[in-house]
């Protein structure tokens, strides 16, 4: 990048004033490379300022304490050696070291990256760990235990023949085409081999024996364990109508659906989207942009009204239209006979490609049959350990006591089954960490992101600030005169705070 890209930031190794600082921060560049400025309380700090995830711009972000959180998912990053601390982001940031003369701020030579911790190499421990799936919490948390230092064995079982991937984007770039394939995976093939994650791809688990410490692999073979971690997920709920198992009728969680339905893509010319949920709408959208008709159709009033509200329900339902789809509201699908769709309203659409979005259930069967409590998810506790010793459960079929709505809770959220898989691990090697982050997932519909903390399962009042027509908006979800849960759309640096204000709250 030359001087002339960016005329507006000052070169910070020729030193800048403190004077120039906006709310404790200044975008500049050190040679070719932009670089953040950051004060936190008495110390400048200087970092990579794009976040690592999605490259979010933390010059936008929260800082707390002496770490930076990114403004889009809520990822954070260590300003001192730019670690990240918390997902979504895996990866660190660079960061630059700072001279300071008074008022004036001179950034000098990048630091060497930190070596990633290879500890199982170093000291091999007899101990074996396993983790059943290979998802968000499972891939979180085999990461988080060689980041840790654990140096025994590590074996993940997932029954998808994909490697962990960044599942919220089978629904959104990826599908829209405007992501290849190859920004899926969480971590290249490298990655297991050199932590020593034994990766079993394709390898469903059948049972497990509580008392024998084992699991019974879908062919039989027994694998032994000292500690347990079960991270199953969530599977699309099926829709159960005449034809619903037709070739061009879909559902959506893995990167082989998300596949199907681009290859059925190439040929369709009208798509059905049955159910307005996060993940059906997100699908429509995506198919919008391929230039495919979409036509939505949802029992309920408004989309996503019993999670956001009336208000944004119209706005999304709107959003939509402005871009083409077409709802079919209070009504359902009867029947589905070849391309013919029947709805209970008489109403018949002609559709090539359906796709079923209509919620999920997590999969619990392996934690039943093995006799682990279970209350609608398995049960945890704040340490996310199951009514058994040693086994631990995270992700989409966790129900843990959350601290915040003081209620046991169980959601479906990239990033809170990052977070458990993480504080899961830590605990499967003894510490005792209490999982009480405040729970946070976003939804993207076209160049809309809607982000949401906290957790309300029922509200009854909405405090909205800003308009959100115009998507400059926060809303406030109160029971009881509690905030229970935040809503916002552009409105990221507020959403933070609120997150902030939550975990600050608690108890
Ligand atoms: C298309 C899509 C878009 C999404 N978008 C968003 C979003 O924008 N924001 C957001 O917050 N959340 C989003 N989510 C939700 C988010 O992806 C989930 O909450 C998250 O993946 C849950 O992580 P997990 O580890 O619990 O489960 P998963 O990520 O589902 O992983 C479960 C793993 O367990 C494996 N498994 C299950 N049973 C067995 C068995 N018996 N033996 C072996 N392996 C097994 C599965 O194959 C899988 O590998 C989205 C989900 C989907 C499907």
């Amino acid at each position: 990048m030359t001087e002339n890209n960016k005329p507006s930031r000052p070169d910070l190794s020729k030193g800048v004033s403190l004077t120039a600082f906006r709310d404790g921060k200044l975008l500049g560049h050190v040679g070719e490379e932009d670089v953040l400025l950051v004060q936190a309380g008495s110390e400048i700090f200087a970092i990579e300022p794009a976040c690592s995830h999605y490259h979010g711009p933390l010059a936008e972000g929260l800082v707390v304490g002496v770490t930076i959180r990114c403004p889009w998912h809520h990822a954070c990053f260590s300003l001192r050696t730019g670690e990240a601390t918390r997902p979504p982001a895996l990866n660190a940031l660079a960061v630059w070291e700072v001279a300071r003369d008074r008022d004036n701020v001179i950034v000098q030579r990048k630091r060497e990256a930190p070596k990633p911790s290879i500890a199982h190499r170093n000291a091999p421990t007899p101990e074996k760990f396993v983790i059943v799936g290979g998802g968000a919490a499972g891939f979180a948390a085999a990461e988080t235990l060689r980041r840790e230092g654990f140096a025994g064995a590590i074996t993940m079982l997932s029954d998808d023949g994909a490697m962990p991937v960044d599942r919220p984007n089978l629904s959104k770039d990826y599908l829209a085409g405007s992501a290849p394939e190859d920004w899926l995976p969480l971590r290249g093939e490298d990655y297991y081999q050199d932590a020593g994650i034994d990766l079993r791809l394709n390898t469903g688990v059948s049972a497990i024996d509580a008392k024998t410490r084992n699991v019974t692999l879908g062919n039989g073979d027994r694998l032994p364990f000292d500690r347990l971690l079960l991270a199953t997920g969530a599977e699309p709920v099926k829709l159960q109508i005449p034809g619903a198992d037709q070739p061009h009728v879909h559902t959506l969680r893995s990167v082989a659906d998300s596949r199907a339905i681009i290859k059925a893509a190439g040929s369709a010319r009208r798509a059905l989207v049955i159910g307005a949920s996060f993940i059906g709408l997100e699908v429509a959208a995506s198919l919008r942009a391929r230039k495919i008709e979409v036509h939505v159709v949802a029992p309920e009033e408004r989309p996503m009204q019993k999670v956001l509200g009336s208000e944004m329900g119209d706005f999304v339902r709107s959003l939509h239209e402005e871009n083409g789809v077409i709802f079919h509201l209070k009504d359902t699908v009867e029947k589905l006979d070849g391309t013919r769709a029947t709805l209970k309203s008489g109403a018949v659409i002609e559709a090539d490609l359906v796709v079923v979005g209509i919620g999920v259930k997590p999969r619990l069967a392996l934690a039943e049959h093995a006799g682990l409590a279970a209350d609608r998810g398995v049960s945890v506790s704040e340490y996310l350990e199951t009514s058994v010793a040693g086994i631990f459960a995270a992700g989409d079929i966790a129900r843990w006591p959350d601290p915040h709505s003081r209620q046991t809770i169980r959601v479906e959220h990239w990033v809170v089954a990052e977070r458990q898989g993480q504080t899961a691990a830590r605990n499967m090697l003894g510490k005792r960490e209490r999982f009480d982050a405040v729970p946070f997932f976003w939804s993207q519909h076209y160049d809309v992101p809607i982000n949401y903390v906290g957790h309300a399962e029922s509200f009854d009042e909405i405090a909205i600030d800003g308009s959100i027509g115009g998507k400059d908006c926060l809303l406030k979800y109160r029971k009881d005169g509690r905030v229970l849960a935040v809503a916002s759309i552009y409105r990221d640096l507020d959403n933070l705070k609120a997150e902030l204000e939550m975990e600050r709250s608690r108890g």
